[in-house]
């Protein structure tokens, strides 16, 4: 059982009452993930030994990426398939962009239609720095990957 699910299932109502309005729908989605993974909500399977007869019960997981439980595993197998895209002798930069208080709700609530202003925003930001010869005079690749923070 997930901790992280059970500390949600015993403080959702209060939890989402205190910030329900801040929460858009894609993190109410997360929130009930959580809250399933591992109980009896999602399911389960019994695995039996064919040779000795001894059975297990697990319940499912939820297959949520911001599960600790069971989205840690996938978020490292992604880690390990982008650090084979690397190219050996390249410098690498991590470049983080965060936004006004005033442009979350709205970004939270409306993803699908600033996320791609955001990061068009960004890309063309880094790409007019670096290619000012006073800072990089380089045409840098770019590759962007949406985090949310913790409300
Ligand atoms: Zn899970």
């Amino acid at each position: 059982m997930s901790r992280i699910g059970a500390i949600f299932r015993a403080h959702d109502e209060a939890y989402c009452r205190s910030s329900g309005s801040h929460l858009s729908a894609d993190q109410r989605r997360v929130l009930r993930a959580l809250e399933a993974c591992h109980t009896p909500a999602l399911g389960g399977v019994r695995w039996q030994c064919s040779r000795c007869g001894g059975a297990v019960f697990t319940y499912r997981s939820c297959g949520n990426r911001h599960c600790p439980a069971c989205g840690y595993a996938d978020a490292m197998l992604w880690l390990a398939r982008q650090k084979r895209l690397l190219l050996p002798g390249v410098t690498y930069h991590l470049t983080t962009f965060t936004v006004p208080n005033a442009l979350r709700n709205p970004i939270r609530n409306h993803p699908r239609e600033l996320f791609p202003i955001l990061f068009d925003a960004a890309a063309s930001s880094l790409l007019a720095l670096c290619r000012d010869p006073r800072h990089l005079g380089a045409l840098p690749a770019l590759t962007a990957v949406r985090r949310e923070a913790a409300a």
